[in-house]
């Protein structure tokens, strides 16, 4: 049977999450906005206690916990929600990195079709941007600036923590999408300074469609961002619309989970990580790593196979792997993968290049197998 080795494009729910999810479907009928009877309190109650859920794995106050459907709403809710704000203040400056999701960088892009000024940072070879090429684009009329923990095609860190520091210390907004760190690099979040933050539950092993938006609060006073839609007053206007009582149990569950198991979940995966890499070597296959693993995180590895199509290979040895060679929101139409072009890596580098994620509950021996059998589909295939 083929190994799942795409965590970073979703990854399998956790039964305890499931288990919790299939009592909230079955006995919380009721709305959580609804306050003329005890139904709508019921679910009320457990989306506070998810809230609290979010908020403890993330060191901060439950009331900065927005739910959303996800990454790719709390990112354009971040972004596009500073609209009102930029008009009042004339600051129309954005500046972000050139590795980020697609949820960023087209946001950015369809904003500056509205007159908003975008500079996009490169990284370096290693994956990384450095803290001076994002502070040196700084302005007078610099709205937001909005950097991602982890990058999902090459697990590289970038320093949010620096950024966040010097941000901080000069009054401007910064926004971080953790989606591909939340419940992995637990205790770096902590510390991280921040005006918001988001994520996606299914990257941690909760259910697809739900995620959360933090609107840090500095002096009692939240980001100046709004909603982007309009409707209810649910999660105070910020995301308008029924709150999905069950995603919402599972959101907070998978938080919940993570908080207890993030250090063994972590030396697990960096187990896997070495394990492939000594079967990679042994194989005798010529390949190149890209991003510097100083910086990447223990579930992430993106390969380059000399000589080997990667679409070429993923789709003769997929009984026997699940991968992928970038995001799965760009995989429908190839292209090569705009964050090693960016990363300033060569044509045929990139096409050779794959990306493999696992996670908790990917097993060492299974994952090794398949990988081998997949290293001999490569052997057949190298030119
Ligand atoms: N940001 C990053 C870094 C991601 O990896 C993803 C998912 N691939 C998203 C945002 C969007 O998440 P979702 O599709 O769950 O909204």
């Amino acid at each position: 049977m083929s190994v799942y080795l795409d965590y970073n494009a979703s990854a399998p729910i956790d039964q305890r999450v499931l288990d919790e999810m299939i009592i909230a479907y079955q006995n919380k009928a009721g709305n959580a906005d609804s306050r003329t009877h005890s139904f709508g309190e019921e679910a009320r109650s457990v989306v506070e206690n998810a809230r609290k859920q979010v908020a403890s794995l993330l060191g901060i106050s439950s009331s900065e916990v927005f739910f959303t459907s996800g990454a790719t709403e709390s990112n354009n809710i971040a972004l596009q929600g500073l609209k009102e704000y930029a008009e009042k203040t004339g600051k129309k400056h954005i500046i972000t990195t050139s590795i980020e999701h697609k949820t960023i960088l087209e946001t950015a892009k369809h904003m500056a079709i509205d007159g908003y000024e975008v500079d996009f940072v490169n990284p370096n070879e290693s994956g990384q941007v450095s803290v001076e090429s994002v502070l040196e684009k700084l302005r007078e009329d610099t709205l937001l600036v909005s950097v991602m923990h982890v990058n999902n095609e090459t697990g590289a860190i970038q320093p949010v923590l620096e950024l966040g520091d010097e941000l901080q210390k000069r009054g401007v907004l910064f926004h971080i999408d953790a989606t591909q760190s939340c419940g992995k690099l637990v205790e770096e979040i902590r510390s991280l300074k921040y005006d918001m933050l988001s994520f996606s539950a299914h990257k941690l092993m909760g259910p697809q469609g739900v995620g959360a938006l933090i609107l840090k609060r500095k002096a009692y006073k939240r980001p100046p961002v709004k909603g982007i839609m309009y409707g209810g007053q649910q999660e105070q206007g910020i995301r308008p619309g029924t709150i999905p009582v069950a995603l919402v149990v599972g959101c907070g569950k998978a938080c919940e989970i993570a908080e207890q198991e993030y250090k063994e979940n972590e030396s697990h995966s960096r187990q896997i990580k070495l394990a492939i890499l000594s079967t990679l070597e042994e194989s005798g296959l010529k390949y190149q790593i890209n991003g510097n693993q100083d910086i990447c995180i223990s579930s992430t590895l993106n390969i380059a196979i000399d000589g080997v199509s990667s679409e070429a290979l993923m789709i003769s040895s997929k009984q026997y792997c699940g991968i992928s060679n970038g995001s799965a929101c760009t995989s429908s139409n190839y292209s090569p993968s705009y964050v090693l072009v960016a990363m300033g890596l060569d044509v045929s580098r990139i096409e050779s290049s794959l990306r493999l994620s696992w996670g908790p509950n990917s097993e060492l021996n299974e994952v090794i197998d398949n990988f081998r059998k997949l290293l001999d589909v490569a052997k057949l295939i190298a030119n």
